[in-house]
């Protein structure tokens, strides 16, 4: 056993018809004794199959029970889950399914074919693999009847596993470069867990609705994970549908009422398009119903000041929901929140470190920790959650994890603002985000803040774009509905915003969307090649 099947047992054990996951595709509810009965099925089918410790398996199955019904099976059984997104590109499956050495592929009718190419490029490795195409009913039928008296009991009699037992290995977003696999022991995925459950406050009577892709940390530790450690409900969607997710609110059809709700900024700023289109009555309980909430939270990257304005100000679509803003990535879990009081919700900032999680800010040039506010240094982390290792990445692993603190790449200052103070705040990424222009550094991530502010700017990025004059100069990539806007205009209207050297000096418009990765990411590294080319 391991931490978070032990949870799952005592849930099924005090209150075994309690809805553990609805799988809304499948139209299946599944109470925890059921989670516990089909773990124990589903183990049984894996178990001859994953003969070494640590065999990595891929979950390639859509969106629904199944996904963490595998994990926590392969877990019981010893191996390291691999889940990936069924709707990838099949290189990117098979670069992620090959570099895994993975040699067992959990699967369901409808990616059959998919993990049939995958075995493929396995065998073009010299590699052998297998794969089990899994449905509910065939688990469901296979139960050895013998262990009909009493699952939970078996699953508490299974041996505990060490710790140190690698359990899990995700890819990360691929913004900067091609993805790591991180690869998370069991210990270190429980710190995530329940750092995040009590920080959230997380109760057996919450039910969250989820419509995250169940491939990345968001998905899976954030919100999946931390239903099922806290005894609470987990709403599984196949996809997001803005005027859909207003109406669950709504819940006029009178199901369980939803408490949570998780997304990433561009959730929230879709949201707030598909309020606009719902009719003047149901805007209005679309509101009020955003207001019963207990909690919505918003992470995984900036979250833009006009949202959050349009969400939370008096009247706003929210309905008084102050988002809870978190910073977090997949080799550490979340680092830190705002937290619980409304207040302290400040926009801008990431809060505070959650529990396990050490935070020092680290001037690389003097090589000493830095502790007053508003001076920037590199986000380092350290504590119980942080992972240890990039899978078959020895270099990267030396040089990201240094002496006992990961070193994020992200760029952070303890903030001076009256209303955060000591909060920390994310300037962005040293690669990309952080642009070097006449001796000064300039974050890309406050002018992008700023740029939002102004009227008829829908999205943008800031990028620095090499110049012999100056080094770097800041360039902007924008989406407006002000299309004949001038960077001489975005200058005079930046002016009372941010400090003359900041200003930027060019300036690209983007018809439709700025590009963008599936977990709504820029690759500021190929943006910037593509829309401020090199002269020849
Ligand atoms: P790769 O490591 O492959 O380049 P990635 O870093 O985008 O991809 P993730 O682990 O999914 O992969 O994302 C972590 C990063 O997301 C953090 O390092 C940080 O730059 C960014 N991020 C997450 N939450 C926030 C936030 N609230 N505010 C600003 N940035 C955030
Ligand atoms: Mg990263």
């Amino acid at each position: 056993s391991f931490p978070l099947l032990d949870k799952i047992i005592s849930h099924s054990k005090k209150s075994p018809s309690s809805l553990a996951i609805i799988d809304t595709p499948l139209s299946t509810k599944i109470t925890y004794h059921e989670l516990c009965s089909d773990i124990l099925s589903l183990s049984s089918i894996l178990s001859p199959l994953i003969t070494k410790p640590e065999a990595r398996v891929v979950v390639l199955c859509e969106k629904g029970y199944l996904v963490p019904l595998a994990m926590l099976s392969i877990w019981t059984s010893g191996g390291l889950s691999v889940p990936l997104l069924p709707s990838l590109p099949l290189p990117e499956q098979s670069y992620m399914t090959t570099n895994s050495e993975s040699s067992l592929i959990v699967t369901d009718g409808k990616n059959k074919k998919r993990a049939e190419e995958l075995l493929e490029e396995i065998g073009k490795e010299g590699r052998e693999a297998k794969i089990l195409e899994i449905n509910l009913n065939e688990i469901r039928e296979s139960k050895d009847k013998k262990d009909e008296r009493d699952v939970e009991e078996v699953l508490s009699g299974l041996e505990q596993l060490d710790g140190d037992r690698r359990a899990m290995m995700l890819f990360t977003s691929g913004t900067t470069g091609r993805p790591k696999g991180v690869v998370t022991r069991h210990s270190a995925l429980a710190a995530q867990v329940q750092a995040v459950a009590e920080a959230w406050r997380w109760g057996n009577s919450d039910h969250l609705l989820h419509v995250l892709p169940l491939n990345h940390l968001h998905g899976i530790v954030v919100a999946l994970l931390p239903t099922l450690w806290s005894g609470a409900t987990v709403e599984l969607w196949e996809k997001f549908d803005g005027p859909a997710i207003w109406k669950r609110w709504i819940n006029d059809e009178g199901q369980e009422p939803i408490t949570m709700f998780f997304g990433v900024p561009t959730v929230y700023s879709r949201l707030i398009a598909a309020h606009s289109t719902l009719s003047p009555d149901l805007q209005k309980r679309a509101t009020e119903a955003s207001s019963t909430l207990r909690l919505q939270v918003s992470g995984s990257a900036p979250l833009p000041e006009s949202v959050k304005k349009t969400w939370e100000q008096p009247g706003g679509v929210g309905g008084g929901q102050i988002l809870l803003e978190r910073y977090g990535m997949t080799e550490t879990g979340i680092i830190a929140g705002t937290g619980w009081e409304h207040e302290k919700r400040v926009k801008g900032h990431v809060g505070f470190p959650l529990l396990g999680v050490e935070i020092r800010l680290w001037d690389e040039e003097n090589n000493k920790e830095i502790t007053k506010q508003e001076v920037s240094g590199e986000v380092q982390v350290r504590g119980p959650p942080i992972t240890k290792e990039y899978w078959r990445l020895p270099e990267a692993t030396i040089k990201e994890f240094h002496d006992g603190w990961f070193k994020t790449g992200d760029v952070g200052v303890y903030s001076s603002d009256p209303l955060a103070p000591g909060q920390l705040r994310i300037l962005g990424r040293n690669s990309t985000d952080i642009i070097k222009s006449g001796g000064e550094k300039i974050s890309a991530v406050e002018i992008e803040r700023a740029i939002l502010e102004l009227e008829g700017m829908k999205d943008c990025a800031v990028v620095g774009v090499d110049d012999e004059e100056w080094g770097q100069v800041v360039s902007v990539c924008l989406v407006t509905t002000r299309p004949e806007v001038t960077i001489a205009d975005l200058r005079k209207e930046l002016r009372n915003i941010i400090a003359p050297y900041k200003l930027p000096k060019k300036l690209k418009i983007y018809q439709g969307e700025i590009p963008r990765n599936n977990m709504g990411k820029v690759n500021k590294k190929k943006l910037v090649l593509e829309a401020f080319p090199p002269k020849p």
